[in-house]
């Protein structure tokens, strides 16, 4: 039994002194003290003073040991150095492309959740929705005119292409300016509201929110904004603000997809003639596609590797990747004809170009810029990839769920609305849950943009998570309606966004790479509290500096990995009791306490995946993809706790605050858990089951019940369902396919009395509903049903009978007249 008690007690002080981070010394005190207790006697009820001997010494061993190393030059020869000349052959190797899109972005709460403590504070910190004045007036003026100007069907169908009159309005009222300083002609506006006007937008037309987030995103407006020459912010600035220049920006080429960086579109430093005058220039020659607004764009943005064979600009050879702004009637720029996007109306299209002589001044920021771009381009992505594809699929989602919580309200079978049966209504709480975790995460991720952060590791997840998970709700959305979603016209309010979701998935990084790659491996390399300063030092070509910064990250590093393992057993097996939750969150501490724990647990096996994997974490993506949806699921959990907050907790949010928080504490096991028993390393596979289920698996997804309560909530008009929707384009207009829900639902709503009553009298035979018949008046004849409500039956039945029709057209209405068969744009251009 002592023994027992001395062993736990020693367990005990050791886990104390890991949690801690305790220096070495302290080490060594413990392993002295636990090999004097036990050598004393003391735990055999008597005491004497060890006087060891023969093996007996070996009890001492450890605390000799720590005690050795706690001395920093015996530590460094013995241990830091080979450590040192180790960690150089197993570090993941970093590519200078690589090397600058890690070097580009900032790091902020992602670093809290790597670092197994995050401080609540911080992300309390990070302000809520906050709006200036024109802002606010901007959101609920010009983008509310925009929202009813837009006929999506006519878009998307009857137009193929962005009707004039809606170029007219944005251009008029800045819409493409948005991220343009008021200095230079633009709307200077902050990333929230940037976000929430793409979102309005976004949930009327997905076509037009291109034509809107393209200029406001990652191109030449930004690039122009940031690396720009006085002479070009002058000149391009305003006229980029106004719409008097359309931008496009050219990366992608067809064999640099993905790994854009391995471009052929090469420059060629030369001199040639311009403007009669003999001058320093770039010959270029490129292949580019898939060009978002290149059809009509009057500024070609265009990244190509640059090269100087004579060394005319005195850099060497191989200056790297830089960035020209091109007008695109410039000589020798093609502009080819339109891809077709998932049938997007919105312009796309091929650019290319032959030995095109350009001028030095055409480059963005001019001749001091060149090699620099793709450090630009990694640092503007940083921050746009936060904003414009989680706004659009934020406001996507919060959309799904308002049209179709009203038509499975509004549609009946077997006598019931479709909402209430149990299998749409699971649908529809997946729908609640999205809407509510996407905007909670949009939400704070702005926010955090608004105040200067260019955070590229959430903004990977966030693009990769809200875009699958619109995906979803797209698909649940159409599930529910059923053949009313899938016959398209243009009553068919959901058509457009289940064909444009693959565009999200796709741009701005591919989802599979971006969940595999960018979140966590490159992600753990950046927000991991000690792994990047240690590459960072043994890449230093100044050895002696290096090995000093590695010696300080590497002993950290050592004390942080010995409290992830204290730390996560000890909050494992504690449930979470002891873990962090920020003062006065209430109802919400326990969901703070086990996000905390979870927090525990990824950074345990972050840090074990980092150390062992090393080099292997690019190729280990069924791990690393797994570990992505970790962080995923505790960032975006922590977000809803914050917008729970922030929004003042209302109380009738506290169930989908609940069931969000349990979904993702479960999803982040599953995750979690998959990982751990795919692991490739016996032995840590091992151990980190005993570490981070020490007890089983704690988390269940939310039950049923709870599920049930959500979705009825979303279905009823009133505050939640709006707060679950809100900063979207609300349509109340009857003649819009959208407004036409909003009010039929009222009406259904307020005809539910007299429909009960009406179908007691069917069920009891008083009157027969067939076609023919007009049994609302027979009910009133019978007495059922009284007059006025016998009036608003027949006004919910036509309201419903339009909700519920879909379209039909002659052959020739839906004969597409825009093709030639057997062309494309190469084939084209030559031929003419
Ligand atoms: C409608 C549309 C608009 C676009 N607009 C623009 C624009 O304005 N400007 C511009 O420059 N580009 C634009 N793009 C290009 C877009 O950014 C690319 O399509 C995207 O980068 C993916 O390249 P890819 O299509 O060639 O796919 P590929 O690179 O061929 O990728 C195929 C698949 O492999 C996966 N994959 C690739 N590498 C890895 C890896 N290492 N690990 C795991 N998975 C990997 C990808 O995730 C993807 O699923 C647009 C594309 C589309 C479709």
């Amino acid at each position: 039994m002592a023994t027992l008690v001395f062993l736990l007690l020693l367990l005990g002080g050791a886990m104390a002194l890991a949690m801690r981070e305790a220096p070495l010394w302290l080490w060594s005190v413990l392993a002295a003290a636990a090999a004097f207790v036990w050598q004393s006697s003391l735990l055999h009820g008597g005491f004497h003073v060890p006087s060891p001997s023969g093996l007996q010494w070996l009890g001492w061993l450890p605390a000799v040991a720590l005690a050795v190393l706690s001395v920093p030059g015996i530590r460094r020869s013995l241990v830091v150095e080979p450590a040192f000349r180790m960690v150089k052959g197993i570090l993941p190797k970093v590519s200078d492309t690589e090397q600058q899109a890690l070097d580009a972005g900032t790091v902020g709460f992602d670093a809290e959740l790597f670092s197994g403590r995050p401080d609540w504070g911080k992300l309390r910190a990070v302000p809520g929705i906050v709006l200036t004045a024109e802002e606010q007036a901007f959101l609920d003026g010009p983008t509310e005119d925009l929202c009813r100007l837009i006929d999506d069907w006519h878009v998307r169908h009857n137009r193929k292409e962005i009707p004039a009159e809606i170029w007219d309005f944005v251009k008029t009222h800045g819409f493409l300016g948005m991220l343009i300083s008021k200095e230079h002609g633009g709307l200077g506006f902050s990333a929230q509201a940037q976000s929430l006007i793409l979102g309005k937008v976004a949930s009327r037309s997905p076509d037009v929110v291109t034509i809107v987030m393209v200029p406001n995103s990652l191109g030449p407006g930004e690039l122009i904004e940031k690396y720009g020459t006085e002479e070009q912010k002058h000149h391009f600035l305003p006229r980029l603000a106004k719409g008097l220049e359309v931008p496009c920006f050219s990366l992608t080429g067809p064999t640099s997809g993905s790994d854009a960086a391995t471009m052929r579109d090469i420059g060629q430093v030369v001199r040639g003639t311009w403007n009669g005058a003999e001058t320093l220039g770039i010959k270029l020659s490129w292949d580019k596609r898939y060009i978002t607004l290149g059809p009509n764009a009057t500024l070609v943005g265009l990244a190509f590797r640059l090269f100087d064979p004579d060394n005319l600009l005195g850099r060497g050879e191989d200056i790297g990747i830089t960035v020209a702004l091109i007008p695109s009637d410039h000589p020798g720029v093609n502009i080819g004809r339109r891809h077709l996007p998932s049938g997007a109306a919105f312009p796309n299209g091929p650019n290319w170009g032959t030995d095109v002589f350009i001028p030095m001044d055409m480059i963005i920021g001019g001749e001091k810029m060149v090699g620099q771009g793709w450090r630009m381009l990694m640092e503007c992505l940083a921050a746009g990839r936060a904003i414009s594809l989680p706004s659009s699929s934020t406001s996507g989602a919060k959309a799904m769920l308002r049209f179709t919580t009203a038509y499975s309200r509004i549609r009946k079978q077997f006598g019931l609305p479709v909402g209430r049966m149990e299998g749409i209504e699971e649908a529809i709480t997946r729908m609640v849950e999205t809407a509510y975790v996407n905007e909670a995460a949009r939400a704070a991720t702005a926010a955090m943009v608004s105040r200067g952060e260019k955070p590229s590791v959430i903004s990977a997840l966030m693009k990769y998570q809200t875009t699958e998970r619109l995906r979803r709700s797209i698909n649940d959305a159409m599930d529910i309606h059923g053949g009313r979603a899938i016959c398209d016209g243009p009553s068919n309010y959901l058509q457009s966004a289940y064909q444009m979701i693959p565009v999200g998935i796709t741009v701005e990084g591919a989802n599979i790479l971006t969940r595999t790659l960018i979140t966590f491996a490159q992600g753990a390399l950046r927000s991991h509290p000690y792994l990047y300063k240690e590459v960072q030092a043994v890449q230093n070509p100044d050895t002696r500096a290096g090995l000093a910064a590695f010696e300080q990250a590497f002993c950290g590093h050592i004390a942080f990995s010995a409290s992830n393992v204290a730390g996560a057993f000890f909050h494992n097996i504690t449930g979470g009791l002891f873990a962090s939750a920020p003062e006065n969150a209430n109802l919400t501490a326990e969901w703070y306490r086990q996000l905390w724990r979870a927090s525990r647990n990824f950074a345990l096996v972050a840090d074990l995946t980092v150390a062992l994997l090393g080099g292997g974490l690019k190729t280990k993506q069924k791990i690393t993809g797994r570990m992505a949806d970790a962080l995923s699921e505790l960032y975006m959990t922590a977000c809803v706790l914050k917008r729970y907050e922030d929004d003042g907790k209302p109380a009738g949010d506290r169930h989908i605050v609940e069931l969000a928080a349990r979904n993702g504490l479960h999803r982040f096991q599953e995750a979690i858990g998959g990982a751990i028993d795919n692991f490739p390393v016996a032995w840590a596979r091992v151990a980190m089951r005993v570490l981070v289920f020490p007890l089983g698996r704690p988390y269940k997804p939310a039950s049923d019940n709870l599920g049930a309560q959500v979705a009825r909530l979303a279905m009823e008009p009133g505050d939640v369902r709006d707060r679950l929707t809100r900063h979207i384009f609300v349509s109340h207009d009857v003649n819009d396919a959208t407004g036409l829900l909003e009010v039929t639902l009222k009406k259904v709503i307020a005809s539910e009395e007299a429909e009960k009553k009406l179908e007691r009298a069917i069920r009891l035979g008083t009157v027969r509903r067939y076609h023919g018949i007009d049994w609302i008046g027979d009910a009133v004849k019978a007495g059922a049903i009284t007059e006025a409500e016998g009036k608003l039956l027949r006004e919910v039945e036509e309201l419903t009978a339009r909700v519920i029709a879909v379209d039909h057209f002659s052959p020739d209405e839906v004969r597409p007249h825009y093709m030639t068969p057997g062309h494309n744009a190469r084939q084209a251009s030559a031929a003419e």
